[in-house]
Formats: structure tokens, C-alpha cells, sequence
């Protein structure tokens, strides 16, 4: 894959809601909303906890580990800013907290069940969440899938 920091590829974009996501991404950390009523972690971000209807929502640093549910080659990207990296990986990734979370997969040979941590990466002017595959030694438990 190339160098992904020299993609031409257009940006997220920020709301007021979204911004404590996407400035701890730049921060090279991962923030996930938690649910002080029900203490579920809630991703995508939202207004209310899709869980219990809550408002009571506040931001929290992830652990940066999951696992890969599925994913997909991209061979032909959907926007001509992606091609030079073509192909790439996008995957379902479930964190640890719970929630799944589309997001860029740094592997040449994914397969489902791997574990991930992860891998701030620059990709055009941002830095966003990406994984890569985590050491086996990382897993919390010290099972692999
Ligand atoms: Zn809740």
C-alpha cells in the first residue's frame, strides 16, 4: 500500500456532535461515547443512547482493541482519491467495548476473528482510527480467537 498521507481523499465531516471523535483521532486516541444510565458504550456518536434512550452521554477513551466481524478488498474505490491506495481493507471491527465500527484495516491478509488494536494513521490531511493486527502477546485474556 502506499503511503496513505499523500491521499487527495475529501475529509470527515465535523458537526458539534462529532467533534470529541474526530480531535482525539487526531490526537492518535480513540473516544467512544459512554452511557452513565445503562454503562454501555455507544459508537457511532449520538444524543441519546440507542440502549436506553439516555441523554446522559459523555466521552471516554477507548481501549483501541477488538476484533475483525467481516470485511472487504477494496480493489476499485468508490472515490478516485482512494485508488493509489487500492487495494485497501475496510472492515466491521466489534471493540472491546461492545460496539462495531467501519474502519481501515493496515493487514495484507485479513481473516475474520483476527484480533485488532489500534493504529492511528494518517490518511490525507487527517489522522483517523485505523487497526492493524494485534500481537497475540496483547490479548488481554491470552486467547486467541
Ligand atoms: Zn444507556
Amino acid at each position: 500500500m502506499n503511503d496513505l498521507s499523500d491521499l487527495k481523499v475529501p475529509g470527515p465531516t465535523i458537526t458539534q456532535l462529532t467533534a470529541p471523535f474526530w480531535d482525539a483521532a487526531e490526537a492518535g486516541r480513540l473516544h467512544l461515547q459512554h452511557c452513565e444510565a445503562c454503562q454501555r458504550a455507544v459508537f457511532y456518536p449520538r444524543r441519546i443512547c440507542p440502549h436506553c434512550w439516555s441523554d446522559r452521554l459523555v466521552w471516554r477513551e477507548a481501549s483501541g482493541r477488538g476484533h475483525l466481524k467481516s470485511f472487504s478488498i477494496v480493489h476499485r474505490p468508490g472515490h478516485p482519491g482512494w485508488a493509489p491506495a487500492a487495494p485497501y481493507v475496510v472492515g466491521l471491527v466489534e471493540l472491546a467495548e461492545g460496539p462495531t465500527m467501519l474502519s481501515l484495516v493496515l493487514d495484507e491478509a485479513p481473516s475474520v476473528g483476527m484480533a485488532l488494536r489500534l493504529r492511528p494513521t494518517r490518511v490525507g490531511d487527517r489522522r483517523l482510527p485505523a487497526f492493524e493486527a494485534a500481537p497475540t502477546t496483547d490479548s488481554p485474556t491470552g486467547d486467541t480467537p
